[in-house]
């Protein structure tokens, strides 16, 4: 059996495309078809078209719906759960994952038995603000630089994993979950398959630039201790600087006298040592925050509705 996984948030009105669509290609894929649909906490009528989509075709659709949103990461995992397949993948909603690839992934995936998942890439940024794709870039520069685990840059959630890689990503049970990283720290062999990129069939995109930002910091921060690191060298740089200054100001003052100014030089030096300090506070709070966070040992998601609801 096969097990689509599929987050949803505010999606009422690309559930019945995207099942359309998937259901197009599902005669050339030979597995049965279990679609688990999340509702991650929609606020429009997408819960009530999962019912009705299931009340449609209660063979082949289940959904999940939470008490709130809890994000695409909780989604994921949630799904990933309650999948029963064999084999597994996971799509987005709004079409920008191609169905028409399923077909070719499955062939690839069972062509070679070494392999244990068939990720997507995009070709190209096209179609994307140049600003967002310059710092994209930056970011699989940076986290590849400093992290131990990889991240193919333009890599999507969209994949193919069998059984056996599921079940090892599911023994990853943080509470602060990055699936780029989590995918691709598990290991098992994976090979990617590109595409064009596509712009969605309906709806918004729920990501804005901030929100695109603290996902990159959550990349590195969950993944690397590099930022820590980077804190204790920059203390240690900037302490030896201060006592070379210290000892110029010293022997200047004994050749020279002192002719009390230099006020502004005391100025900067004071600020930039608190922004420093500052910053690298930053740092360890934002870890502090996180193993908060994983010590309260808090349920990744919680569900208020199931399709088991609608039977009795
Ligand atoms: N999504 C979700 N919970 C969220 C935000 C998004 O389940 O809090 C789902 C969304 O419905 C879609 C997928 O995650 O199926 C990708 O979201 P989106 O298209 O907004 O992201 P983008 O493609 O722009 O990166
Ligand atoms: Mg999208």
């Amino acid at each position: 059996m096969l097990s689509i996984i599929v987050p949803c948030y505010n999606e009422e009105d690309s559930i019945p495309l995207f099942f359309e669509e998937v259901e197009k290609v599902s005669a050339q894929i030979k597995q049965d078809i279990e679609y688990i649909f999340i509702n991650d906490g929609s606020k429009d009528q997408t819960l009530n078209t999962l019912r009705k989509l299931y009340k449609k075709h209660p063979e082949k659709v289940r959904y999940l719906s939470f008490s709130r949103n809890f994000g695409k990461e909780a989604g994921l995992y949630a799904g990933l759960k309650e999948a029963r397949g064999s084999l597994i993948t996971v799509m987005d909603v709004d079409l920008q994952d191609p169905p028409e690839l399923l077909p070719q992934m499955i062939q690839m995936l069972e062509a070679n038995k070494d392999l244990d998942c068939i990720g997507t890439r995009r070709g190209d940024r096209e179609g994307e603000p140049a600003i967002r794709s310059f710092f994209a870039r930056m970011f699989y520069k940076l986290v590849n630089k400093i992290g131990e685990t990889e991240m193919v840059d333009g890599a999507r959630d969209f994949r193919l994993m069998t059984r056996q890689m599921v079940d090892a990503i599911l023994e990853l049970t943080e509470y602060n979950r990055f699936s780029k990283g989590i995918f691709s720290w598990v290991g098992f062999n994976t090979e990617y398959l590109s595409y064009e990129n596509r712009e969605r069939v309906a709806g918004a995109t729920s990501w804005s630039f901030w929100s695109l930002l603290s996902y990159s910091i959550d990349g590195i921060v969950n993944f690397s201790e590099a930022p820590l690191n980077l804190a204790s060298y920059v203390g240690a740089f900037s302490c030896m600087g201060s006592v070379i200054a210290m000892l110029v100001i010293f022997f200047r003052t004994i050749i020279k006298g002192d002719p009390t100014s230099g006020w502004p030089s005391m100025v900067c030096i004071i600020l930039f040592v608190g922004g420093l300090q500052l910053l690298c506070l930053g740092i360890i709070g934002k870890y502090i925050g996180k193993i908060f966070m994983e010590t309260k040992k808090r349920p990744i998601y919680l569900v208020k509705e199931t399709e088991k609801d609608q039977q009795q």
